[in-house]
């Protein structure tokens, strides 16, 4: 495993850095893979052909389970609060409310298209995929939490873990597509087939307002602050009005490193490399885009002018509210949220 060297624990700082955080949640994740991959694994990876591409749709349920408890982990064990876990969180749904992708494919179909999508991604990439990892995390949140409703809190996703292992690790046979629905039917008299199908093989949004506040969490959005803004609790007034791409400082004006489908930026005719350079005439830098963006608030559009390969272009932006493409997630019950992180684990009879 590759890491920064300055993300590692500082000893001669108090708490946590994010970067130490990540790291701890990085090592929780390839851990859990000792279990689910390496000897729960689906089917068709029990005896594969090392020469051949094989295919499944199971990713989001071994990425995607394994991303939920590595970040679960570092809670439920106490090395983070419950305000750095919400905010874990809330990283995780902005960066999914901001993949456009979402509502093209569903998590068990990038799993299938890991091969010919997933491993083969371009800056744009996010406008037409979703991560099985990042939506697959989010995904097995909301399954722990709906086996908990269904159980009267004696299941959950750990329950399903200890299935897995029990039927499918012990003698390393591999797991079908609807391993979940099955055990789930059969040893917990749960029927899940909804709520996974909804999860896992639709592009509806995950119920994740409605059930956070089940285990003492509050989903709120709001638009970014600025491009830095990736998620999480802020006190900083966002910017009013749609811009619709990533961008880096550039010599002159902003480079667009990713534009997103249907984005005010890339109704004005720009894409990923061109550097914008003037917003009705006056420079663009990157400390100034906010600021310019929000003295056009009242009007219907603004002119832009960019490079392309040294062409100067120009194009009409139309001016739109911004997106409230930003997660906070806030602890409101403490006791409700540690009664979920601090939990036992039940076992199947
Ligand atoms: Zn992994």
């Amino acid at each position: 495993m590759l890491y920064p060297r300055d993300s590692l624990k500082n000893t001669a700082a108090a708490g946590i850095s994010e970067g130490y955080e990540t790291f701890l949640s990085l090592c929780a994740h390839e851990l859990f893979h000792t279990w689910h991959v390496k000897r729960i694994k689906p089917n068709v990876m029990v005896n594969p052909s090392l020469t051949l591409e094989n295919y499944t749709n199971q990713l989001w349920i071994y990425e995607g389970f394994t991303s939920f408890y590595d970040d679960a982990t570092l809670v439920r064990t106490g090395i983070i609060p419950a305000q750095s876990y919400a905010n874990i969180l809330a990283k995780n749904i902005t960066r999914l409310l901001r993949n456009p992708g979402r509502v093209d494919q569903s998590i068990s179909r990038s799993s299938f298209e890991a091969w010919t999508k997933f491993y083969k991604q371009t800056p744009d990439s996010t406008n037409f995929i979703v991560s099985y990892y990042n939506k697959g995390g989010l995904a097995a949140l909301c399954l722990d939490i709906v086996l908990l409703q269904q159980s009267n809190g004696q299941a959950n996703l750990d329950t399903v873990m200890r299935l897995l292992w029990e039927h499918y690790g012990v003698d390393e046979v591999g797991t079908p597509d609807h391993v979940i629905e099955l055990l789930c039917k059969q040893y917990l008299n749960i029927n899940v087939e909804s709520i996974v199908h909804q999860l896992a093989h639709s592009t509806i949004d995950l119920p994740l307002p409605t059930l956070l506040p089940t285990i003492g969490l509050r989903l709120a959005v709001r638009p970014a602050i600025d491009v830095n803004d990736k998620g999480g609790i802020s006190k900083a007034t966002p910017c009013p009005v749609a811009f619709g791409a990533m961008y880096s400082a550039n010599p002159v004006g902003i480079k667009l490193t990713q534009v997103l489908i249907g984005s005010p930026v890339a109704c004005a005719g720009m894409s990923r490399d061109d550097i914008l350079i003037a917003m009705a005439n006056y420079e663009v830098s990157q400390s100034n885009l906010i600021n310019l963006l929000t003295r056009f608030t009242q009007q219907a559009s603004v002119e832009l002018t960019w490079l392309r390969d040294g062409r100067l272009c120009t194009g009409t932006m139309p001016i739109q509210s911004a997106l409230c493409d930003t997660a906070e997630v806030h602890v409101m019950d403490e006791a409700k949220f540690n009664a979920w992180a601090q939990r036992t684990l039940t076992f199947p009879e």
